[in-house]
């Protein structure tokens, strides 16, 4: 997997809007990110959300999403590497990293960039 520079992988605005239901990432190098919540969710990394050790989790096999699991309610900084996503469900344990979110834009550019490996890719 490629090396992300410093600067594609540091955010330098975060926002977004519960009306259009997105996060946008504005990143170091310059680079916009607009993430659906639906998106982000469907992408957790917690084990609760998407299985540990062979064991399937909650939305390994989901069809789709409920109302209260993509709505989005606030946003945590961990540390100085990632943010947690707070959800209208209660769930709250997926830490998704800078890195992990660059890789996920979702945008052309970075699809063929970084390959990420989304759920709802063809
Ligand atoms: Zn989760
Ligand atoms: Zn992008």
């Amino acid at each position: 997997m490629r090396e992300l520079r410093y600067e594609e992988r540091r955010p330098d605005v975060i926002g977004g809007s519960i009306e259009r239901r997105v996060v946008e990432i504005s990143w170091l190098d310059g680079h916009r990110s607009e993430y659906g919540f639906e998106y982000l969710r469907w992408q957790c990394p917690c084990a609760l959300c998407q299985g540990e050790g062979g064991a399937p989790g909650a939305l390994t096999f989901a069809a789709e999403l409920t109302p209260e699991q993509a709505a989005l309610q606030d946003m945590q900084p961990v540390g100085n590497y990632g943010m947690s996503l707070i959800w209208a469900d209660g769930h709250s344990t997926g830490i998704y990293t800078w890195e992990s979110l660059r890789r996920l834009c979702p945008c052309q550019e970075c699809q063929a960039r970084f390959g990420a490996g989304s759920r709802q890719g063809p």
